[in-house]
């Protein structure tokens, strides 16, 4: 795709990643420090790269999504300089959605009126869980009372598009604890909601753990029963399933910056370990905040890796992504191989894909393999 064959539907989406915590959970393998004594030099380094990319002809973006890390811990002061750094830096569509991130331990009415008065239209607010065990568990700052009251002052400050995010299947969670967090989350009546499975990786207190025996890993069994039940009970109560961890309460609610990643439309990341791709070419920034600002005070883009994709790991990509999505993927990839047809024929008639037109998309057993169909296609 070159730069004039670019509509409406394929305007970039711009991520900004904020490396700060307050503190750091044990299962966290974001980019992420502590030290909020970096917080000016990573605001310099952010106008720094901004002006650079800002030469590289990247179009007006319709998403900002500002993530991390935990972007609410910024003060207003600080998160109005950022916000006048990507606003002179770049253009947005008048109609942008733009998300910030937020730890319900952070939110209050003055914080909110700030993002409102800055343009920012969606929230999506990291609660994990309701029960206060496993909030303790989980090391979060947060209590269930403190999440309720963060979702009570978003709604009473005029925020409608808001999401929120829940985790499942760790150690001391029960199917019943469980379905009573997603009970009490939907008496708020959410327009969204993502539901991921924790993944106790290597190189956290949380994968030591489980590596020397001390923490329970979540079995492939368990996970499945966490997910069919979260997909059926979501879907019983009108919402979609639109992506494997991501339910919506219609189209219009979906995340518009996150189908640009699904959808490999372009979109640019700033910050510390922030991801880009464009024309069939993906980059990453270092992971090193210190590194990053150190980079772009010396004149150089802070850029760790990039790769550019041949036309076959493109195909394998679009199935990668497309089957995570109720959108699925366009069946001329498929069939695209002698041995394709048969294939989809026989995941067709054992439920776990369905055929619409052109579109072969995942059922509800398609998203517990999500990750394994594409290989089954091109095996
Ligand atoms: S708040 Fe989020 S980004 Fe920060 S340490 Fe916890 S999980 Fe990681």
């Amino acid at each position: 795709m070159n730069k004039q064959e670019m509509n409406k539907e394929d305007l970039p989406g711009l991520y900004v990643h904020v490396p700060f915590c307050k503190t750091k959970c044990p299962y966290c393998d974001f980019c992420s420090i502590t030290d909020t004594s970096l917080v000016a030099s990573w605001l310099e380094g952010v106008e720094r790269e901004v002006i650079a990319w800002g030469r590289e002809g990247f179009s007006t973006f319709d998403t900002l999504y500002i993530g991390g890390g935990t972007p609410s811990l910024l003060g207003k002061g600080e998160f109005e300089q950022l916000m006048g750094i990507l606003r002179n830096g770049f253009s947005f569509a008048p109609d942008a959605e733009v998300t910030v991130e937020v730890n319900p331990d952070d939110v209050t009415p003055s914080l909110l009126s700030c993002y409102m008065a800055l343009g920012i239209n969606r929230l999506s607010v990291g609660v994990q869980s309701l029960q206060e065990e496993e909030l303790r568990f989980l090391q979060r700052r947060h209590t269930a009372a403190r999440a309720q009251r963060a979702i009570e002052l978003i709604r009473s400050s005029g925020f409608d598009n808001f999401g929120v995010d829940l985790m499942y299947g760790f150690q001391g969670q029960t199917k019943k604890s469980w379905a009573d967090s997603l009970d009490r989350v939907l008496s708020w009546a959410p327009p969204h909601l993502s539901c991921y499975q924790l993944t106790l990786s290597e190189g956290t207190p949380f994968g030591r753990l489980a590596s020397e025996g001390k923490l329970r890993r979540c079995t492939e069994e368990q996970g499945r029963r966490f997910f069919t039940y979260t997909s059926n009970f979501l879907q019983d109560h009108g919402f979609a399933h639109y992506e494997v961890s991501n339910f919506a309460k219609r189209e219009g609610l979906f995340s518009r910056h996150n189908q640009k990643y699904w959808q490999r439309t372009p979109y640019l990341g700033i910050g510390p370990a922030a991801h880009s791709f464009r024309y069939n070419q993906r980059w990453w920034n270092t992971g090193s905040v210190g590194d990053y600002c150190r980079l772009l005070r010396e004149g150089r883009l802070p850029v760790a890796g990039q790769e550019r994709l041949s036309p076959e790991q493109e195909r394998l990509e679009r199935l990668m992504l497309g089957f995570r999505t109720g959108k699925g993927v366009d069946i001329d990839d498929i069939i695209g191989r002698s041995s394709g047809r048969e294939v989809l024929g026989r995941l067709s008639s054992s439920g776990i894909v369905r055929i619409e037109g052109k579109r072969v998309s995942p059922t509800l057993y398609g998203y517990l393999i999500a990750d394994r169909l594409p290989l089954i296609f091109l095996n």
